[in-house]
């Protein structure tokens, strides 16, 4: 994977830009492809968004999101277009399985294939040029880094900075976490000079759901919660009955790993969900738990330091044994 310095010097104005991200796209993953995309219709580049596959309500405010392709939706257009593609940039993911369905013709594609992302270890070979640094808050700062590093910053909009500003600020917990750095605040600083309103931005990510949403939290925190004191961790299992029963949809369950680690004491929270086709894991810690190791070594998966997630196809009942047998191991080869 080759340095991503001379890329957009490299693009023809005739070339075909394809900009992906990882399915069920949260805000920075969508924020960074759409930021980018903007860029490139700036520069007067031929660009297409294409998401694996449908994300959440709460990030159809975003401008050019109606032009997003959903790949499981539009398999054969999209297929088509990745096809005919010369450049495909892949945006918050560091594994190609992470964009679902839609890996094969990823892979198989001619396209040169630019990483831009966060996670740990990147799965380079698959990648001509890449940039992969998870000392970098979100994508979507280093999109925005992407854009000043081509000396073409007049061609930032407020759509722009609108797409980039919503990723940030969702990976970063709204400016808490400890990858908020100085240029973070310095980057927000510019956005802003484009007229971005940031509260409304906030309110329309996180202020955006259904009354069946808080009552479906409410119910699981009060039944499906687990505390496991010795170990500091709180497990949350949810059945399928529930997600049936309250009408739960994409989105509907974004941030309510987060949820357990408001109690005292618990360092760790892991939840588990189960989808039709397998059962997913969200880990999420506060400080020394390393979230991504565990998801790596037991649950086929992997992310961040303090926030990672996996999958399996073993039932709901099998993971949660699962899970408490192989986190007495962890924590014991963690001492
Ligand atoms: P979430 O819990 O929000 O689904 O994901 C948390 C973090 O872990 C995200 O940064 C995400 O990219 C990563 N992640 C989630 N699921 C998987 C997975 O199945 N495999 C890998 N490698 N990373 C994942
Ligand atoms: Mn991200």
């Amino acid at each position: 994977m080759k340095d991503i310095q001379f890329v957009f010097s490299s693009i023809a104005a005739a070339d075909s830009i394809v900009i992906t991200m990882h399915q069920k796209p949260d805000p920075d993953a969508m924020g960074s492809a759409l930021g980018l995309f903007h860029f490139f219709k700036a520069a007067g580049f031929n660009a297409q968004v294409i998401s694996p596959t449908n994300w959440a309500d709460f990030l159809d405010w975003m401008p050019g999101v109606n032009e997003v392709i959903d790949y499981e939706s539009k398999r054969e257009q999209a297929n088509q277009i990745v096809e005919q593609a010369d450049w495909i940039f892949c945006l918050d993911f560091n594994n190609m399985s992470r964009t679902k369905s839609m890996e094969q013709v990823l892979l198989t594609s001619n396209a040169k294939k630019v990483l831009i992302d966060h996670h740990r270890e990147p799965q380079s070979d698959v990648f001509d040029f890449g940039i992969s640094d998870i000392s970098k808050s979100s994508t979507s700062e280093m999109i925005y880094d992407f854009i000043v590093s081509t000396g073409k910053t007049e061609l930032m909009s407020k759509e722009t900075a609108q797409c980039i500003y919503a990723g940030v600020m969702a990976d970063t917990g709204s400016f808490r976490f400890a990858s908020t750095t100085a240029s973070v605040h310095l980057m927000v600083a510019h956005l802003k000079g484009y007229g971005i309103e940031h509260a409304k931005i906030h309110s329309a990510i996180y202020d955006n759901f259904q009354e069946n949403r808080l009552r479906f939290i409410g119910h699981v925190l009060t039944y499906r919660m687990e505390i496991l004191y010795e170990f500091n961790t709180a497990l949350i299992a949810i059945p399928k009955s529930d997600t049936q029963k309250f009408h739960i949809k994409t989105g509907d369950t974004e941030g309510l790993v987060n949820y357990p680690l408001s109690i005292q004491g618990i360092e760790m929270a892991a939840l588990l969900i189960d989808r039709d086709d397998e059962r997913k894991w969200s880990f999420r810690s506060k400080q020394s738990f390393d979230c991504n190791s565990f998801a790596r070594k037991y649950f086929n998966g992997g992310g961040h330091y303090n926030a990672s997630g996996g999958r399996s196809v073993e039932s709901l009942e099998e993971n949660i044994a699962q899970f408490k047998k192989v986190l007495k191991e962890f924590s014991s080869l963690q001492q």
